[in-house]
């Protein structure tokens, strides 16, 4: 927490509610005049306010959504009527004012923002506004991700570098040279021998995710927990003790040349390369583009792929190339012309955070989730997020009855980040976990120094119930056609009460099913069959071991190659596999002490489960074959569609050659699809593989 951060204003005090804020945004605007002005003065005050919290204090009261909601209302209003437009309007200005306690900068050159385009269209309607301008221009275009972090003025006199200030309010800055000195990727001189006497280098700050995530699990006063990666880039830099920024590892990417003196550059892509020659990263990422097609196939690629990047990103910019087209252009109010953000959805919204309830997992481990007022973010309704634990639940301080705000990025289930203390009203509820398990009402174990809480009843009908739709799942036994509801029925039904009951089951029993006809008994019947083939590690991890994930379950399978030699296994000897810890070593060991356990693989094993590894190359009616499967298949993964290939015989390539039998292909294939065209390889798409596969494990079964 920054001594910045600490100092309460008068603006700091002022509380919204949720309600307020909604109402607010929804809104009837009406047609009269003198609505519509206090509208507007209401919006610019919410706007002005949200603005002090995110740029002074590093700490928004409202998500970047709903901050977006209000400028774009504020925006068209002012459009459709610019009587109401004034040169204080949040919408005319960058940033917020400078804190007045820092020393200040004014920025020789304006520093801008940047207009936004949340579509195509959008995109067109701002290459045409320059075009209009430059009739006879021919642009390209330099497309840039958008890095989320804050803007920074670095002057170098001499090569040296003199003053790093923030944009502030675009005119005056604020001056934090000592505390960008400790920033290990901004150089202190100039490398190469073009060095002008005079330049100010612009570029981004910014804090990658995983140094956000430490600093937020490692603060102690969670009442300051940052938001997102962007504030705690703000927050890390903007210290009075420089000494606490040198433990933030910021970065920075260089993106911009404010000014510099003698010396002529033409293109925005020479910028790029001669501030990267000077010696400050430049994001690898950058792409020249032709035409908006171009442009538009960058956004889209990296609206996908934006959460493999080790930092948060909102967007993309896009900067016409040619700097004399840029100066030409020039700027409107607090944007240029020449360059536009096109932004990405939020991946963080606020909502109420209704009550918070427990699952009980596989492995007994209880496990808290959020139930939350029902939002979507990135196309999704999220009404559900998991809480790690009890502990985490009070690190953060978050109460039933908070706003909080929730986050999904990528495929990961969303997260609670933290809950909006100033939206708090005094009504909210301070959470316990229960005692005893609620479905099975047995006294909730802690280990202590452990974190986790545990329902230690093995009987525990919710316990059962995860553990048998783990062991059907696609990672652990792929019983493909039994999914979640299926597994619940029959869990109902009493059909199946330990793992082992799926070998027993009959047709008789699938058929007195609600909604089971024959043929789906049948393919489900084969399913279970399928399944008795699968590779040790999948049946290791399907029984659902405490600590056993799947990368553990195949480091132990390939360690001792059958259940027989793991089950005489000693804690010690399993402890000792290289990549298997003391906890997991332990807990596996355990596992095979308990009796009841041993009488499960004893069962499985009558059954006819496969217990070894099989390492010896299998021959099938796939041999002499080689396949490759390329881009994201849909109904199976690829390691279950590779075993199943490899069982049958068949090899799995390593790349495509003329040898190569079969490339199947799924979504969003890579360049091996083009190189086996070109190849004469036979190409398919996954329903031949599941077509295949199903024929010749019937045959199998028919034999
Ligand atoms: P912006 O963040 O939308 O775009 C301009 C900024 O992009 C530049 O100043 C620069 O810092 C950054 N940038 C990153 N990569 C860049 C690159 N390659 N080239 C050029 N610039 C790059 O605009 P803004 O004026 O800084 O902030 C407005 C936005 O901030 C809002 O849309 C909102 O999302 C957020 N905001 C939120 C709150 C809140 O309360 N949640 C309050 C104020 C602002």
């Amino acid at each position: 927490m920054s001594d910045v951060q600490s100092g309460q204003t008068e603006q700091s005090k002022s509380k919204h509610t949720a309600n307020d804020l909604l109402e607010q945004v929804t809104s009837d605007e009406g047609n009269d005049e003198e609505r519509l002005e206090i509208r507007v003065a209401e919006l610019r005050h919410q706007i002005e306010e949200a603005n002090y919290h995110y740029y002074v204090q590093d700490n928004p009261v409202l998500t970047d959504a709903e901050y977006d909601q209000y400028m774009i209302e504020l925006q068209r209003i002012e459009q459709e009527h610019p009587e109401l437009q004034t040169p204080d309007s949040p919408t005319q200005r960058v940033g917020a004012q400078p804190i007045q306690d820092v020393p200040q900068q004014r920025h020789p050159l304006p520093m801008l923002s940047l207009a936004n385009a949340r579509s195509e269209q959008e995109l067109q309607d701002w290459q045409r506004r320059a075009q209009n301008i430059l009739p006879n221009a021919t642009f390209s275009y330099v497309c840039e991700l958008k890095i989320d972090g804050l803007a920074m003025a670095l002057t170098y006199d001499e090569g040296r570098l003199m003053i790093g200030a923030t944009r502030g309010d675009g005119l005056v800055g604020e001056n934090w040279t000592q505390n960008i000195r400790t920033i290990r990727t901004i150089p202190q001189k100039l490398r190469g021998d073009q060095i002008p006497p005079k330049v100010e280098v612009r570029g981004e700050i910014y804090m990658p995710i995983r140094d956000f995530e430490r600093i937020n699990a490692e603060m102690t006063d969670t009442s300051h927990l940052f938001a997102n990666p962007r504030n705690a880039a703000a927050g890390s830099l903007r210290q009075k003790d420089s000494r606490v920024t040198a433990t933030r590892r910021l970065s920075f990417f260089g993106y911009q040349i404010g000014y510099v003196d003698g010396m002529r550059i033409t293109s925005h892509w020479d910028t790029l390369q001669l501030i990267r020659a000077w010696g400050f990263p430049v994001n690898p990422h950058i792409q020249m583009a032709h035409n908006l097609d171009e442009v538009m196939d960058y956004c889209q690629k990296w609206e996908k792929e934006r959460f493999n990047l080790p930092y948060e990103i909102d967007g993309v910019v896009i900067k016409i190339n040619d700097l004399a087209h840029q100066e030409e252009l020039g700027t409107v109010a607090r944007d240029p012309r020449w360059a536009i953000a096109f932004k990405y959805p939020p991946i963080q919204v606020a909502t109420r955070l209704q009550d918070i309830r427990i699952n009980i997992g596989r492995t007994g481990s209880v496990n808290p989730y959020a139930v939350l007022d029902p939002i979507t973010i990135r196309g999704v309704t999220v009404s559900r997020a998991a809480l790690h634990n009890e502990g985490d639940i009070q690190r953060k301080d978050l109460r039933i009855g908070d706003w909080v705000l929730v986050q999904r990025a990528g495929e990961v289930i969303p997260q609670v980040v933290k809950p909006v203390l100033e939206r708090r009203t005094g009504n909210e509820e301070i959470y316990h976990l229960p005692d005893h398990c609620p479905y099975c009402g047995t006294a909730i174990e802690r280990l202590e120094d452990q974190a986790m809480a545990y329902c230690p009843n093995k009987q525990c009908p919710e316990r059962i119930l995860q553990g048998v739709i783990h062991f059907v799942s696609k990672g652990a036994m792929d019983m493909e056609t039994i999914g979640e509801k299926m597994s619940e029925q029959l869990v109902k039904a009493g059909y199946i009460k330990t793992l082992s009951d799926f070998y027993q089951l009959t047709e008789e029993q699938l058929l007195a099913l609600e909604g089971v006809k024959k043929r789906s008994a049948d393919t489900m019947l084969k399913s279970i069959e399928t399944s008795k083939h699968r590779a040790l590690w999948r049946l290791l991890f399907g029984l659902n071991i405490r600590y056993i994930g799947e990368k553990s379950a195949q480091i132990i399978a390939s360690a001792f190659l059958s259940i027989d030699r793991l089950e005489q296994a000693s804690a010690e000897e399993i402890t000792a596999v290289p990549g298997i810890g003391p906890e997991i070593g332990q807990s596996v060991y355990n596992w095979f002490q308990d009796a009841d356990n041993l009488a499960l693989i004893e069962r499985l094993r009558q059954a006819g489960l496969n217990m070894e590894e099989i390492v010896t190359e299998q021959t099938g009616p796939l041999t002499g074959q080689s396949f490759l499967l390329t881009g994201r298949l849909t109904s199976m993964t690829r390691s279950s569609a590779e075993e199943d290939i490899k069982r049958l015989g068949g090899k799995i390539a390593t790349g495509v050659s003329k040898t190569l039998s079969h490339l199947v292909v799924g979504e969003d294939p890579g360049s091996k699809l083009a190189k086996a065209q070109k190849a004469g390889v036979a190409i398919h798409d996954e329903q031949w593989l599941i077509d295949l596969l199903q024929e010749l494990n019937q045959q199998e079964l028919n034999q």
